[in-house]
C-alpha cells in the first residue's frame, strides 16, 4: 500500500485561508487522524487530497504518483481513493451486495471476480449475512458499514473518511472503530480518518494530527502527544487543560496576578526551554485533590462539582475565571459541597514561550 504525503498545502476561499502551508504525511497502510475544532479544515484538507478542492500551491502524492502540484491536477475519477462521508450515501432501492458491486461494474470488472471481492468486502464489515437486504431495512450502523465496503471494494490508494463515525451511536460507533483498526491491519489499507472527536481520533491513529485555523499545531504517535503536546493549544484541546498566563525565571512559574506559582522542577517544557513571558498549562493527569491549607505547588480553589468515570470521577474546581479539572482515584473521599474549598497539588505542568 502507498503512502500519502501532502507538501505545503495553501486552499483559500477568497479572503479566508482555509489551509496555510500544511505539511501532512500518511505512513503506508497506517492510519493518520485528523482532528480540530470545527472549521479548522479537516474537510478542505480530505477535499484537496480527492481533487475536488484546488490548492493555491503545494504538492500531494500517493506513492510515486503525483496527484497535484508541480504542473499536475489529476481529476478525482483518477486519483485511485475512496471517500466516506458522515452520512452514508447507499442507494435504497438496491440489495447491499449490489449497492458494493457498484464501483466495480462501473470499471469492468467481470462478473465472477466482482462477486468474490463484493463477498470478501462485506466479510471484512461483518455485513456478509445481511447481502440480500435492501439498506432501508439496517441500522444506520450497518448502512455505514454498506457505504465503507463499497469505498474499499475497488482496492483504492488512500480511504478517506470524513466524520465517518460522527453520526452513530456508542457503542456501534465503537464497534466501527475497531472495523477500521482491523482492515488498516490486516489489509494494510491506508487511511486518513478526520473526526472532530479527540478520543476517537487518539483511540485510531496510528499518529494524530491536530488542526487548528488551517495550520498544523502537532503530529505525533497519541502517546507523545499525551506525554509532550506540543502547544498550549494541543495541550488544551486534547487535555482539557487549564492555561495560565504569567512568567518563567530561575525560581518557576508566576501568574501575570501573582496568585498561582510553581517550582521549576514541576515544570516541563515540550516546546523548549522557557524563560519570560508563558503559558502554563495544567492537564488532569498533573493534578491531585489536597487539603484547603497553603503549600508549595498548592493552589486554592472552590468545589463546582464532579463527573463519574469508569476508572476515576473527575472533580470540576474553580478559581476566579479558572477552571480545573483533578482526577479523584476509586475509594478517595472528594468533595460534595458546592463552593467548599479545597486544594489542588501540581504534580507536573507544561510550560510554553510566548513567541
Ligand atoms: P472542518 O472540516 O475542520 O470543520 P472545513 O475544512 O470545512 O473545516 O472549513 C475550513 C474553513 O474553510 C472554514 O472557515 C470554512 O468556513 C471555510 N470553507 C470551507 N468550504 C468553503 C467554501 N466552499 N467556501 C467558502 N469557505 C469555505
Ligand atoms: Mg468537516
Amino acid at each position: 500500500m502507498p503512502d500519502l504525503v501532502a507538501r505545503g498545502v495553501d486552499v483559500r476561499f477568497g479572503e479566508t485561508a482555509a489551509l496555510t502551508s500544511l505539511d501532512l504525511e500518511a505512513g503506508a497502510g497506517s492510519i493518520l487522524a485528523l482532528v480540530g475544532p470545527s472549521g479548522s479544515g479537516k474537510s478542505t484538507f480530505l477535499r484537496a487530497v480527492a481533487g475536488f478542492e484546488r490548492p493555491t500551491s503545494g504538492t500531494i502524492r500517493v506513492g510515486d504518483r503525483h496527484l497535484f502540484g508541480d504542473g499536475v491536477n489529476l481529476p478525482p475519477e483518477q486519483r485511485g481513493l475512496s471517500m466516506v462521508f458522515q452520512h452514508h450515501a447507499v442507494w435504497p432501492h438496491m440489495s447491499v451486495r449490489d449497492n458494493v458491486a457498484y464501483p466495480l461494474k462501473r470499471a469492468g470488472v467481470p462478473a465472477a471476480q466482482r462477486r468474490e471481492r463484493v463477498a470478501e468486502a462485506l466479510e471484512t464489515v461483518e455485513l456478509g449475512h445481511l447481502a440480500g437486504r435492501r439498506p432501508d431495512t439496517l441500522s444506520g450502523g450497518q448502512r455505514q458499514r454498506v457505504a465503507l465496503a463499497r469505498a474499499i471494494v475497488a482496492r483504492p490508494g488512500v480511504l478517506l473518511l470524513d466524520e465517518a463515525l460522527s453520526a452513530l451511536d456508542e457503542p456501534l460507533r465503537a464497534s466501527l472503530r475497531l472495523v477500521l483498526r482491523r482492515l488498516s491491519a490486516e489489509q494494510g489499507l491506508t487511511m486518513i480518518h478526520v473526526t472532530h472527536d479527540r478520543d476517537e481520533a487518539l483511540a485510531i491513529g496510528d499518529r494524530v494530527a491536530v488542526l487548528n485555523r488551517g495550520r498544523l499545531m502537532q503530529c505525533a504517535e497519541p502517546e507523545i502527544l499525551d506525554s509532550h503536546p506540543g502547544s498550549a493549544f494541543v495541550a488544551g484541546f486534547l487535555h482539557d487543560a487549564t492555561l495560565i498566563t504569567g512568567r518563567v525565571d530561575a525560581d518557576g512559574f508566576r501568574s501575570a496576578d501573582g496568585g498561582i506559582s510553581l517550582g521549576g522542577d514541576r515544570l516541563v517544557a515540550p516546546a523548549g526551554a522557557v524563560e519570560g513571558p508563558a503559558t502554563l498549562a495544567l492537564v488532569p493527569g498533573g493534578l491531585a485533590l489536597a487539603n484547603p491549607g497553603a503549600a508549595p505547588d498548592r493552589i486554592g480553589a472552590e468545589f463546582l462539582t464532579s463527573l463519574y468515570g469508569r476508572s476515576e470521577r473527575t472533580v470540576i474546581c474553580r478559581r476566579g475565571e479558572l477552571e480545573f479539572r483533578i482526577p479523584a482515584p476509586p475509594g478517595g473521599a472528594t468533595p460534595t459541597v458546592v463552593g467548599e474549598s479545597v486544594g489542588i497539588d501540581v504534580t507536573r505542568g507544561f510550560v510554553y514561550p510566548h513567541s
